[in-house]
């Protein structure tokens, strides 16, 4: 089987209950699982967050979960940012450090401003407490929503980033009004399935459009942030970053992928790790073995080798 082919099949099952039931239910999941989150509660977290930042690295903290249809879990999500922040603050991990908040875990998809609501206060207390938050980007369907939300968070929280993603096609005329002054963006090539109308398909194209997208960010006056493991991708990236101040862009890259690049970045470069952390990792890990071969049949390699 090919990645190609099976991606589209991982994506669809990131989606689907009766699967998320089958394999949350095989205890040996969770120990790969372990490679991408950081743990089940807020406590592993700042262990990872402690070791990360001992090493020279930033953070970003995401609170797993998303598609929420209950506005009480939509609460419970929004109560777990706001013990976060005060627990950075306690522990003085606060400055420097960001949150990565999914709209669709706040009750995007609710009636009303839930979302907007939650995220508000959400911002509220991470300026408290001297952190930044990044919108992240889901499926397609979602993101005039989020970047509404992001326009409105904006007014009283300048420093809000977001995610874009390159391989939708509506992301070159998205870019427009964010490269301004003190944007924040996040350039990604994307994690979900998308229709061909919509999304560019082929590996080839959207490495394309990513470094369009890119040249774009580090030429105009906003704060680019590279989101990639691509060795290709981060090799333009330093060419184009040369011409800019070490302080006005940074590299992301996710928890337990590629450590040893995040470290010799960091040598350098401001590089920020984004930390999953939380019991609602399904959807999160289901992406991760969708975008590589390798992390599938490590997967299932812990099935067999046992
Ligand atoms: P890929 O095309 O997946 O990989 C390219 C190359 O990178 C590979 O061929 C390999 O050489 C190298 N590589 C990748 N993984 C490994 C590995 N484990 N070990 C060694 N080499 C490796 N997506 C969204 O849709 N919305 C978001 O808000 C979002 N936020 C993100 C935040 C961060 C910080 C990051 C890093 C990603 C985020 N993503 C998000 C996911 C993103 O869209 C991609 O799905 C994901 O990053 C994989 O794409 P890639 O650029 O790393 O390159």
């Amino acid at each position: 089987l090919e990645a190609s082919m099976l991606s589209p099949l991982l994506l669809a099952a990131a989606r689907s209950g009766r699967m998320r039931d089958v394999i949350t239910s095989v205890p040996l999941t969770r120990g790969v699982v372990d490679r991408f989150v950081a743990g089940d509660d807020l406590d592993a977290a700042l262990e990872a967050v402690r070791e990360l930042r001992g090493g020279g690295l930033e953070v970003t903290l995401d609170h797993l979960g998303e598609d929420t249809r209950e506005p009480a879990q939509a609460r419970a999500t929004r109560d777990a940012y706001l013990r976060l922040f005060d627990a950075f603050g306690e522990q003085g991990l606060a400055g420097g450090s960001d949150a990565s908040v999914k709209l669709s875990a706040l009750g995007q998809a609710l009636p009303g401003d839930l979302a907007l609501d939650h995220a508000r206060e959400i911002c509220s207390a991470a300026g408290r407490a001297g952190m930044t938050v990044t919108l992240d980007m889901e499926d397609h369907t979602t993101v005039d929503s989020t970047l509404e939300v992001l326009g409105k968070l904006r007014v009283d929280f300048p420093w809000v980033g977001v995610a874009v993603q390159a391989m939708l096609r509506r992301t070159d005329g998205d870019l427009r009004d964010l490269v301004g002054e003190g944007s924040r963006v996040r350039l990604v090539k994307g994690a979900y399935a998308e229709p061909a109308s919509v999304a560019y398909q082929s590996r080839h194209e959207v490495d394309r459009a990513y470094v369009r997208a890119l040249r774009r960010l580090m030429r105009g006056d906003g704060y680019p942030m590279v989101a990639s493991h691509d060795p290709r991708i981060i090799e333009i990236a330093l060419t184009l970053a040369a011409e800019r101040s070490p302080s006005s862009y940074e590299f992301q890259m996710l928890y337990g992928i590629r450590a040893a690049e995040q470290e010799r970045l960091a040598q350098g470069h401001r590089m920020r790790v984004y930390v999953p952390y939380g019991a609602d990792w399904y959807g999160y890990f289901m992406r991760r073995l969708a975008e590589r071969p390798a992390n599938l049949a490590f997967f299932l390699r812990s099935f067999v080798s046992r």
